[in-house]
């Protein structure tokens, strides 16, 4: 689960982080007061906005109402801002970037900084980020502290600081089953002061039972995601192009092995799980249609569920709908002649092994 900005500084601050005051409105006019110097900020779940223009200055109430009203309701990157944070503007000598994640190649929580915050992690030359992983049984040591002050090359007051926060940072990182928390930018302020500028916390989605603070909030899903999910199908979205249907998780995992295998890019990925209801497999499909891959690969293993049934659902869709993509199945199992029949009719592409469809898919998912 992904905290917005506000309730990402309130995390901060609850474990010692300095924060700027500030409150999140969802209309201009419910701000009844706000700093002389203020900052107006776009409450969506991702960065760049100050880029994307939803990072405003205001001097007082009024100007703040202004920028509130101006920024509300803007779309960043696909998300519709429904409220602002309004906010104390730090004045910034120097922006710095910390971060703990989890590392799951290491297994180990990853502490990241760097004397040039303010722009995005990923932008920034590997030499000007400094790493140390954590071990977890036994925690942030002094030495890896004294590091990461030399690393930075920061002044004796200014390291104090720095080291102080990265300490109640990763203390927040544990006690908040967190998966990220960010600061970027870390601001230094001219009389020397660190505050934090900005707040990016993901929470564990597996925790948030532990965390009934966060409103029992719900795990982050996309808006196909969603749809899915008051549908009952069993549906994630990812960045390849190659859309694939298999039924049950091992078999939905061995089809994104194998694609991976024979370089394809598995990307949204559907189970159906053991349905025996053509309505669901009709539904299933659409929604991957609608995920826009480039390719769609059906493995399906008729154990409980019936083959004949699976391609009767998408052979219906691709009747009615249409597809404008190719489809590769493979289908085995209860009933599979008579499902490769009705695929067939549908104008599929039929192959015998995962490892033949997977190719297949591959291959024709180059350079689409
Ligand atoms: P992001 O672009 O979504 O990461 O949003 P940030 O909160 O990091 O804001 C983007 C940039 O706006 C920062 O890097 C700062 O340069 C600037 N900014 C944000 N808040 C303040 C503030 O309180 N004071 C000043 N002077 N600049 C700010
Ligand atoms: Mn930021």
């Amino acid at each position: 689960m992904k905290l917005m900005e506000d309730r990402g500084r309130e995390l901060l601050a609850r474990h010692g982080v300095p924060v700027p005051a500030g409150r999140a409105v969802s209309s201009p006019e419910e701000l009844s007061d706000a700093p002389e110097r203020a900052v107006v900020k776009a409450l969506v779940p991702v960065g760049g906005r100050g880029k994307a223009g939803g990072v405003k200055f205001a001097d007082g109430l009024e100007e703040a109402r202004r920028r509130a009203s101006e920024i509300l309701g803007m779309e960043i990157k696909g998300y519709r801002v429904r409220s602002v944070l309004v906010a104390e503007r730090i004045e910034i000598a120097r922006e710095l970037y910390l971060s703990v994640m989890v590392d799951r190649e290491a297994g180990m929580p990853l502490l990241m900084a760097s004397s040039e915050g303010g722009m995005e992690i990923e932008s920034l030359p590997e030499e000007k980020i400094f790493r140390a992983h954590i071990n977890p049984l036994i925690g942030l040591q002094p030495f890896q502290l004294r590091d990461l002050a030399l690393a930075l090359r920061l002044e004796r007051g200014l390291a104090s600081q720095v080291t102080d926060v990265a300490k109640k940072l990763y203390a927040a990182f544990r006690a908040e089953d967190a998966e990220l928390l960010e600061i970027n930018p870390l601001a230094v302020t001219p009389d020397g002061r660190l505050v934090a500028g900005d707040a990016k916390a993901i929470i564990d989605d597996d925790s948030i039972f532990r965390h009934p603070e966060h409103g029992g909030g719900e795990p982050d899903l996309t808006p196909l995601e969603r749809e899915a999910r008051e549908k009952g199908i069993s549906f994630v979205q990812l960045d390849g192009n190659i859309g694939v249907i298999a039924n049950g998780a091992g078999l939905t995992m061995a089809t994104l092995d194998a694609l991976m295998l024979h370089g394809g890019r598995g990307g949204t990925f559907l189970d159906l799980g053991g349905t025996d209801d053509p309505e669901k497999v009709k539904q299933a499909f659409r929604i991957l249609k609608k995920a826009g891959p480039s390719v769609i690969l059906m493995n399906i293993f008729g154990g409980i569920t019936r083959c004949d049934t699976v391609a009767q659902g998408v052979n219906d869709v691709i009747k009615s709908e249409g597809v404008d993509v190719p489809v590769v199945a493979r289908i085995k199992g209860w009933y599979e002649e008579r499902a490769r029949d009705i695929l067939r009719e549908a104008g599929l592409l039929a192959a015998t092994t995962m490892d033949e469809a997977a190719m297949k898919a591959t291959e024709l998912s180059r350079g689409r």
